[in-house]
């Protein structure tokens, strides 16, 4: 067992808001709130960075036709509804929390300011990063390793919906998948894993930013992963 965190930086993806549909689920949404506001009542600091596969994906889009920018613009917008619900989920169990979006919208967020994030942090506030990092052909992954790294997070925590960790082919398909307990950034990058983008894990690799990917599904494992429990598939150098 590690020693717990004290700040991280939690990575959840759209289809965790969505419980895999269209949308939010306020019910799914309300437990990861009630997790996470245990978490920072404990004393952890903790941003969280969105995703928004749960209304669109850029990607997705322009294969039916969309120009890929305008297309991935609307992939960023989701992630901003997201925020915003788990901002009001959050806010619901006593917690603090800033929304900071990388394209400007004043009535409903903060502009991302990393200076001013690492102050609502240290205030015990929750900061959630909204609409990516602003710029099309990029993913959510990436910008959680950039963020992390930029405020100065420990450890980049990517909360998986249903599956424990890292595997060798997909769980959820293939009965003798096995999953890995560690793994090194080039080991992720070679062997062509999917669960994270490339670009993600090579910047987290070129910083020494360590990943952990455990199952956000299972109650509790918020918990444990900021308390140093070896739970999931721990990525270093
Ligand atoms: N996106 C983008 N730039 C970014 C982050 C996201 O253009 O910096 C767009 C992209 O179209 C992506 C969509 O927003 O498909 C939703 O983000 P992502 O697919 O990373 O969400 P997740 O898979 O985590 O739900």
């Amino acid at each position: 067992m590690n020693k717990p965190y004290q700040r991280v930086l939690l990575k959840l993806s759209g289809e965790v808001f969505g419980g895999g549909k269209l949308g939010v689920d306020p019910v799914v949404i309300s437990g990861i709130a009630k997790e996470i506001a245990a978490v920072v009542s404990g004393g952890t600091q903790v941003a969280v960075v969105v995703g928004g596969g749960n209304y669109f994906r850029g990607a997705e889009l322009s294969n039916n036709g969309m120009a890929r920018d305008r297309a991935d613009y609307m992939g960023m917008l989701g992630t901003v509804m997201n925020a915003i619900a788990l901002q009001d989920f959050l806010e619901k169990e006593g917690i603090h929390t800033r929304v900071q979006s990388a394209i400007n919208m004043a009535q409903v967020a903060e502009p991302y300011i990393p200076r001013r994030a690492e102050r609502h942090l240290e205030k015990g506030r929750l900061v959630i990063f909204g609409a990516g990092s602003g710029m099309p052909y990029f993913s959510t992954d990436t910008v959680a390793a950039q963020r992390a790294l930029e405020i100065g997070a420990e450890v980049l925590l990517m909360g998986k919906q249903g599956v424990d960790g890292v595997y060798d082919s997909d769980p959820r398909t293939n009965p003798e998948a096995r999953r890995y307990e560690r793994l090194t950034h080039d080991e992720f990058l070679s062997r062509d894993l999917k669960v994270a983008d490339a670009t993600a894990i090579a910047l987290a690799r070129d910083n020494a930013l360590n990943i952990i990917f455990f199952n956000l599904s299972e109650r509790g494992n918020i918990g444990r992963v900021v308390q140093g429990e070896p739970i999931g598939t721990f990525v270093s150098r």
